[in-house]
C-alpha cells in the first residue's frame, strides 16, 4: 500500500534543534504515528508562518509531507499552547523530564495512542497545578505500564513470590524484591507496608484505587526504576531535584 505524500496529524512538540542556517528539526509525538522527526524549513526566519507555533509543549494540528528521509512540516495550527504556564521554572523542569523520558523510551513511528493521551493529559495537569513534581511518579509508572515494562507492584521481580510487609528497591533487577531475594550486604532502599500499598495505588490504572501522590520513598523507588530503563538518570531530573524540599 502506498501512503499519501501529504497527511495531517495532531502532535505535541517534544524538542527542536537547529539545522543549517534557517531550518529546525522537531521531534514530535503524534497521535497516529507516535514519535517522529520532521523538519520545518525556514522556520528561523522572522517571517516564517510557522515561527512561534512550534514552541516546546505546544499541541498542534500539523500538515506534513512525507520526505525521503525526514517528513516536512507544511503547516501547524495550535490546538493547545501551555507556553505561558510552562515558562515557570518548576513546570518547565517537569515537562522537560516528561518530554525527555517519552523521547528516550518510545521508538519512532510506532503508534502509541495511549501514550499520546498520557502526554497531553500530563501537559494539562502540569499547567494546572502548583506542585508539578508530585505528578512525576504516577506519570512514570503509567508510561512504563503502557510500554509493557512496568515493574510488578505486588510480587518480587526476581522470584515472583508475593511481596509481604517489606520490599526492597533493586534498580538493577528493574523493580522491587522481597526479603528472601535480598542479599544482606546490599544497601537497598526499603519500602514498608504503607509504601507498598501506596506504590500499588500510584501505579494503578484509572479508578477508585488510583492515587497521584507518592510517599517520598515510593517517589525515589520510581526514580530508580525509571533510571534503570533509561540506562541513566534523566538529564532533566537534575533540574527537577532543585525543587525537592528535603
Ligand atoms: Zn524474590
Amino acid at each position: 500500500m502506498t501512503q499519501p505524500r501529504a497527511y495531517k496529524t495532531r502532535a505535541v512538540v517534544l524538542r527542536g534543534r537547529v539545522l543549517g542556517e534557517a531550518d529546525r528539526i522537531f521531534t514530535l509525538f503524534t497521535a497516529e504515528r507516535g514519535k517522529l522527526d520532521a523538519v520545518a524549513k525556514g522556520v528561523r526566519r522572522a517571517k516564517s508562518h510557522l515561527a512561534g507555533r512550534l514552541e516546546f509543549g505546544n499541541e498542534c494540528q500539523f500538515g506534513l509531507h512525507r520526505g525521503r528521509s525526514l517528513d516536512v512540516i507544511v503547516s501547524a495550527d495550535i490546538v493547545t499552547a501551555h507556553w505561558e504556564r510552562l515558562v515557570d521554572p518548576q513546570r518547565f523542569a517537569v515537562f522537560s523530564l516528561v518530554a525527555e523520558v517519552i523521547d528516550a523510551l518510545c521508538e519512532p513511528d510506532q503508534p502509541l495512542p495511549e501514550v499520546y493521551a498520557l502526554l497531553t493529559g500530563m501537559l494539562g495537569a502540569i499547567a494546572a497545578t502548583d506542585e508539578p513534581l508530585a505528578l512525576v511518579p504516577r506519570f512514570s509508572l503509567r508510561l512504563l505500564d503502557l510500554l509493557g515494562i512496568a515493574p510488578p507492584v505486588s510480587r518480587c521481580v526476581l522470584c515472583d513470590l508475593p511481596l509481604e510487609e517489606r520490599g526492597y528497591v533493586d534498580a538493577q533487577a528493574g523493580g522491587i524484591i522481597g526479603e528472601s531475594c535480598r542479599e544482606r550486604w546490599r544497601d537497598l532502599l526499603a519500602l514498608d507496608e504503607e509504601d507498598l500499598e501506596n506504590l500499588r495505588a500510584v501505579a494503578a490504572r484509572k479508578g477508585a484505587r488510583a492515587r497521584v501522590r507518592a510517599t517520598p520513598r515510593v517517589a525515589r523507588a520510581v526514580e530508580e526504576v525509571l533510571a534503570h530503563h533509561l540506562g541513566r538518570r534523566p538529564k532533566a531530573g537534575a533540574a527537577c531535584s532543585e525543587f525537592v524540599t528535603p
